[in-house]
């Protein structure tokens, strides 16, 4: 089990709906008449691929009573203090109540991650609600429909940064990351994670056979005195080591050790895919070593587009620069090749090094660790409001067949790499051309060169 989830909020507002939807079996109690006590209960919960227990603070009565208000008020905060992550329902039909706001004075004050829901708003009647929670300091409310099923994709959305984060730490017990899902005023944020000694930060060299791998990670390791040595990798054959490059603590997957094990050289070719995706899956930043000689090959290409698709940061090497003649034509020809090879990687640096004698490794390493923050990177949600309504303004979307789709908001759902979700009238209708715009608007102006950019388009209802 991975986390630990508690719905909170006032009675009545569909905490145990959810409950139920999580849970997949009818465990809890619904009632439509506040009033019936109940205490906490917990379920095995599963949305898409997370699982995770839920807590449910339902069945508690609306109440003016200073007794049962404190009595309400300690088992929220039983609750809380129980889970990892909080999601605080507020019933978007009825808007903002006092109540409400007692139990958003809880939440900010013990606990880490909140997920603010606003229920019950299938249909326009509870825009207003929705608008509403904005004001609790809470961040972006999910839209959320618990008796219709609505509004579970974004819930899953804001988990699975978490979830992520969660179970790294129970496998690594480093609870150094703080992913937060605070929303707040003010300038844009690199909430980054800092790579510690026992969470280093987890980089890839893939490429082709003999693109030089093996010679840049003899090359970064003869540069490290504090190296530790070789560890036994995740899987029986990858090899990962441990190094401190430029004084930033790092894991490095060898997949060229692999490869030298291979006896036969057509089955070299596929390994070397295999053993580059394994070692793609575990890492955080990848990098793409290319021979000056023969660059953007099929197979380079391949190893490419699967970190885009696993959602990984990328940094492109290009080796062997040492025996390049005309570097400044080169770098032109590999720039556009770039370009028009690899679009969906568009502004990811391209770092000519030379592994055998050292020459541009302190370069390949400042974009390693650029790369990192960018994948890490939070906008707020009122800054990509802004943005969007420059955007929507400078080039609107279209109408399909006369209906004009309305771009309402817009909010980062989570990071490593950065995912954004735009609520809209007809998400289905936005052309693949226009979330383009978006997205290559986004890198450009919140500045997220090389890391995959994630762009959700979503119905309100
Ligand atoms: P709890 O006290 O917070 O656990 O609330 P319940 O889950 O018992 O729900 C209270 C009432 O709201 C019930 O009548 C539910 O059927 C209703 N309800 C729950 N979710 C929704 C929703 O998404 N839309 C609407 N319209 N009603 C809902
Ligand atoms: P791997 O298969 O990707 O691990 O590649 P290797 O590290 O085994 O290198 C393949 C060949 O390229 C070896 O002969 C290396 O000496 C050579 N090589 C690697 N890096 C460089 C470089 O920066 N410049 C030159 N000139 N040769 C290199």
């Amino acid at each position: 089990m991975s986390f630990t989830l508690a719905i909170v909020g006032r009675p009545n507002v569909g905490k145990s709906t959810l409950f139920n939807r999580l849970v997949g079996k009818r465990l809890a109690l619904v009632d439509d008449q506040p009033g019936v006590t109940r205490d906490l209960r917990e379920g095995a919960a599963r949305l898409a691929d997370l699982r995770f227990t839920v807590i449910d603070t339902a069945g508690l009565e609306e109440v003016t009573d200073d007794s049962l208000q404190g009595r309400m008020r300690r088992l929220t905060e039983r609750a809380v203090d129980m889970a990892d992550i909080c999601l605080f329902m507020i019933d978007a039909r009825v808007g903002i109540t006092p109540s409400d706001l007692v139990f958003a004075d809880i939440l900010r004050k013990r606990s880490a991650h909140v997920i603010l829901a606003a229920n019950k708003a299938e249909g326009a009647a509870a825009d207003a609600g929705v608008i509403e929670a904005y004001s609790l300091g809470l961040g972006e409310p999910i839209r959320m429909s618990a008796e219709h099923g609505e509004g579970l994709n974004d819930l899953y959305l804001h988990l699975m940064p978490l979830a992520d984060q969660f179970a790294e730490r129970a496998v690594e017990d480093a609870p150094e990351t703080d992913v937060t899902l605070d929303e707040e005023e003010g300038d844009m944020e690199a909430d980054v994670p800092v790579p510690t000694a026992k969470k280093p930060l987890q980089v890839a060299v893939v490429g082709r056979p003999n693109a030089g791998k093996s010679t840049l990670i003899n090359q970064i390791l003869g540069e490290d005195r504090l190296l530790t040595g070789p560890e036994a990798g995740i899987t029986r054959d990858a090899i990962s080591l441990r190094t401190d490059w430029g004084g930033v603590p790092m894991r490095i997957f060898d997949t060229a050790g692999m490869r030298k094990k291979a006896k036969v050289q057509e089955k070299l070719e596929k390994l070397s895919v295999g053993d580059g995706l394994r070692a793609v899956k575990f890492a955080e930043v990848v990098v793409v070593l290319l021979d000056a000689a023969i660059p953007f090959e099929q197979q380079d290409l391949r190893i490419a587009d699967l970190a885009e698709r696993e959602g990984r940061a990328v940094v492109l090497a290009v080796n062997k620069w040492d025996i390049e003649e005309d570097r400044q034509g080169k770098l032109k020809e590999l720039r556009e090749s770039f370009e028009r090879l690899l679009p969906q990687l568009r502004g990811a640096p391209l770092i000519t090094v030379s592994a055998k004698t050292g020459r541009g490794l302190d370069r390949l390493q400042a974009a390693i660790m650029r790369a990192y923050e960018v994948w890490n990177r939070r906008v707020t949600t009122a800054q990509l409001n802004r943005w969007l309504a420059g955007m929507v303004e400078a080039h609107p979307p279209p109408a399909p067949q006369g209906k004009r789709i309305k771009l309402r908001y817009m909010t980062q759902a989570k990071t490593r790499p950065p995912g954004f979700v735009v609520m809209c009238s007809h998400p289905d209708k936005v052309p693949e051309s226009y979330s383009r715009y978006l997205v290559n608007g986004l890198r450009v102006d919140f500045d997220m060169p090389g890391t995959p950019i994630r762009l959700w388009m979503r119905g309100q209802n």
